[in-house]
């Protein structure tokens, strides 16, 4: 689960990782009145949607006029914004982040994150801040340092100092590193996240260094031990058929093709997909319907994934273990049934209970095109997509 900059800022406060006095405003009324409130006389309104590139997307503004604040926050507010990083359908705005502007002498990046490889939460940082990192590590790798931390005795002071002296700092600022970085190794911990990014840690002309961009995303399967984080969910952030299925325990992510797949198994959904890829069609979705999946499932799996206009078949690919062909079945002539499918349907049932579930079909006279393998499967659902008979 992905949370907003504003979000993550608070966060930090609790933390005492030092970010700009700022606050988010709903309207461009509160805009105002919040940098009304803040020290300083310079701003910048940050528009808070759960992507980056904000800076060259037209999603920010730094300004010394009031009522600059004002009106660059109604124009955000409600707009559509597209940056490097929405894709070309953009985000609305809801909500922008009002604070003060800071002097900046120099910008790095920071960021915590599980790293599969090493198996431990890895720190990340280089002098090279404020850019597209994966740029960073594309063209000048030698500008990156990383350290892995040991869980069982945590991010130790002298990794701290490598890091520092690693991506340049000096003198006190080298202690200012060390206390930043080890509190915000503890909120990564304390709150189960997977990834912290800073994009750019700056410092100061003063010398201080402080958050100015801050993304945080959290482990989903911890979230059961975090309802204050939990809380901060923004759903206008997430595809609506996303929630919409994870309300019935359905992994569901929409894609652009018009194949629609209800598949039991991640690995399974993944090799459909390739199957559909190699020929030559395209997946409109990725979908899980997990083990045991009652009828009530597969019918709310067909209605969301019929929901997008773009499907022009459904290959339910089901190989049963835990899972029982004869409720697979009845979850598919329910479907079909009761939503009235006029989309061709490609079905490929094998495992527990295989029998009885094809019997379930044959009995339901039903308009159904069978499969048996995988590979016949998907050459069965490319084609009906395409209007054709394989
Ligand atoms: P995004 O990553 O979406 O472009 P950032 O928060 O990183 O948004 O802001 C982009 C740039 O704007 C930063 O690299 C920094 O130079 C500047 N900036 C952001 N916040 C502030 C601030 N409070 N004061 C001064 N400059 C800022
Ligand atoms: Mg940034």
């Amino acid at each position: 689960m992905n949370i907003h900059e504003y979000q993550a800022k608070e966060l930090f406060r609790k933390y005492r990782v030092p970010v700009p006095e700022g606050h988010v405003a709903h309207t461009a009324g509160q805009a105002l009145s919040i940098a009304e409130q803040i020290d300083g006389e310079r701003w910048v309104v940050k528009a808070q949607i759960h992507a980056g590139g904000r800076g060259k997307g037209g999603g920010m503004k730094v300004t010394n006029q009031l009522a600059e604040v004002e009106t660059f926050a109604d124009r955000l507010i409600g707009s559509h914004l597209v940056t490097p990083q929405t894709g070309p359908a953009g985000r609305i705005v809801h909500r922008v982040l009002v604070e003060q502007a800071q002097d900046i002498a120099h910008e790095y990046y920071l960021s915590l994150l599980i790293d599969r490889g090493s198996q431990r939460v890895s720190v990340i940082a280089s002098d090279a801040g404020g850019m597209d990192i994966e740029e960073v590590a594309a063209k000048t790798p030698g500008k990156i340092v990383r350290e892995a931390v040991d869980p069982a005795i945590g991010l130790q002071d002298f990794q701290c100092r490598k890091i520092a002296h690693g991506i340049g700092l000096r003198g006190k600022q080298i202690h200012a590193l060390t206390g930043l970085l080890k509190r915000l190794y503890r909120c990564f911990r304390d709150n189960d996240a997977q990834l912290i990014e800073i994009n750019p840690l700056a410092r100061l002309d003063d010398g201080r260094l402080i958050a100015l961009d801050a993304k945080m995303s959290f482990d989903d399967n911890a979230l059961f031990r975090h309802p204050d984080i939990t809380d901060l969910r923004d759903f206008d952030e997430e595809d609506p058929k996303e929630v919409d299925a994870s309300g019935h325990d359905l992994s569901y992510i929409a894609l652009d093709g018009n194949v629609g797949c209800i598949v039991n198994g991640a690995g399974l959904a993944m090799a459909t997909m390739d199957a559909i890829s190699y020929y030559g069609g395209l997946p409109a979705n990725f979908l899980d319907v997990g083990g045991g999946a009652s009828p009530e499932k597969i019918a709310n799996a067909f209605r969301i994934v019929l929901d997008d206009p773009n499907v022009h078949s459904v290959l339910l690919n089901i190989f049963a273990g835990i899972n029982r062909c004869d409720w697979i079945a009845e979850g598919i002539v329910q479907a079909i049934r009761d939503q009235q499918i006029g989309t061709p349907v490609i079905v490929r049932l094998a495992g527990t209970n295989v029998e009885r579930g094809k019997a379930i079909l044959a009995a339901s006279g039903l308009d159904f095109i069978e499969a048996d393998k995988l590979d016949d499967a998907a050459r069965k659902a490319v084609a009906a997509a395409n209007g054709e008979t394989a």
